[in-house]
């Protein structure tokens, strides 16, 4: 099957005072064109990390990465920093939680958004300023004209994640990369951003990889699942089959902690405990400390991903005894 982002063994390591940590160990997955994959989990996951290690935002200097990216079938691990940003914007374009960050609070959305698409094409000032214009109504911006004049705090937070939205596709990318785009909004304004990821995916057969803690933004939008944990993929399905047969415990305990996936009356349940740091994981299974179901062997062994079912991966030790069983039974 065709596959426009390949990742395969991804290692993420920090250079820290005290030693080299991995934030992401193995990762590997496929973003096919037209897709929205989902990489889920609590923060301090690693799925941030593998994203802007996809991204070549990985300061060299703070820590390396390790493994294969290929996208459309080029290797771009560790590309030097002019050719990664030519791909930055061109193909893969990124938005985060809080568009100020990205944003520069000195200039207008205008000269901003101008000097992002003159950046990545060749367009001419002028045509640059209509190409902003064009992508700002598209995005579902008021009064476009007025708002290129303006400075990213005279928008509302809603506002701002559009103008991100409109900059990133702007140049017609064939992968974007949403990092939690509708954590810092209120209920409403997330629903019309997931709304309109949705129509421009559609519009741009973009291919999105979106990043969230959120289970109900994936139901919303994904078509696969990565549920990643302490720096490793725990489990991988389609979205029905994660909401209807989840194998993993972490899985299992994101879907009973979502308040829109369950009755309003019934009392929230939490995951008790933290994700470890990366300078403290535990040996055996990462999520053991965690774990309802944790055995002697979860805390002395780690679980390896294996085939739970159709397009189904799982890391879990009860998910192997299934799995035997099933073997022996057939
Ligand atoms: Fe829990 Fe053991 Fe499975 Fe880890 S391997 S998730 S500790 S049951
Ligand atoms: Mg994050």
């Amino acid at each position: 099957e065709q596959c426009l982002l390949e990742v395969k063994q991804l290692k993420t390591y920090f250079y820290t005072e005290d030693g080299v940590f991995s934030a992401v160990n193995d990762v590997s997955f496929v973003l096919k064109p037209g897709e929205t994959l989902g990489i889920v989990g609590e923060s301090g996951s690693g799925k941030s990390v593998t994203s802007l290690s996809i991204m070549g935002l990985i300061p060299k200097g703070n820590g390396k990465v390790e493994g294969s990216i290929t996208y459309q079938g080029k290797e771009i691990i560790n590309l030097p920093e002019k050719e990664m940003r030519k791909l930055r914007g061109n193909e893969i374009a990124m938005i985060f939680q809080e568009p100020m960050t990205s944003l520069n609070p000195v200039f207008t959305i205008g000269n901003q958004m101008i000097e992002s698409i003159r950046l990545h094409t060749s367009l001419s000032k002028r045509e640059a300023k209509d190409k902003a214009i064009e992508m700002l109504k598209l995005v579902g911006i008021p009064r476009a004209e007025e708002i290129m004049n303006e400075y990213p705090h005279q928008l509302s937070g809603g506002m701002r994640q559009r103008v991100m939205i409109a900059m990133a596709m702007s140049c017609t990318p064939s992968i974007l990369i949403a990092d939690e785009p509708t954590t810092a909004l209120d209920v409403t304004i997330q629903a019309q951003i997931l709304d309109l990821m949705r129509k421009l995916k559609q519009d741009y057969h973009t291919s999105i990889l979106l990043i969230t803690h959120d289970l109900g933004v994936v139901a919303e939008m994904c078509d696969r699942v990565i549920v990643m944990y302490a720096g490793k993929v725990v489990e991988e399905a389609d979205v029905r089959t994660i909401f209807y047969e989840p194998k993993h415990p972490y899985t299992k305990g994101l879907i009973r902690s979502t308040p829109q996936l369950k009755g309003s009356k019934q009392r929230l349940y939490s995951i008790p405990g933290n994700v470890p740091s990366i300078k403290e994981m535990p040996s055996g299974c990462s999520f053991a400390p965690r774990c309802e179901y944790a055995t002697e062997l979860c805390h002395q062994k780690a679980p390896e991903l294996i085939t739970v079912g159709q397009n189904h991966k799982s890391r879990c030790w009860l998910n192997v005894e299934t799995g035997l069983l099933a073997e022996e039974g057939a």
